[in-house]
């Protein structure tokens, strides 16, 4: 089974971050620690704004 990932920007401090769009915990932000993601059981729900979808980023074939 395959998931996206998102480029998601910090609204705090706009840096951008990549998050697994089927996040089961909670990722914060690498710079400042604000909440980006937060898991809702199936897909997660974004705090910042989502810049980019990146399919198949080099992980490995599934
Ligand atoms: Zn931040």
């Amino acid at each position: 089974m395959a998931g996206n990932f998102y480029n998601v920007q910090c609204p705090d401090c706009e840096n951008e971050q990549v998050v697994f769009g089927k996040a089961s915990t909670e990722v914060s932000c690498a710079v400042c620690g604000v909440t980006l993601a937060t898991p809702t059981g199936g897909k997660a729900e974004f705090e910042g704004e989502v810049l980019d979808v990146v399919e198949n980023r080099t992980v490995e074939a599934e």
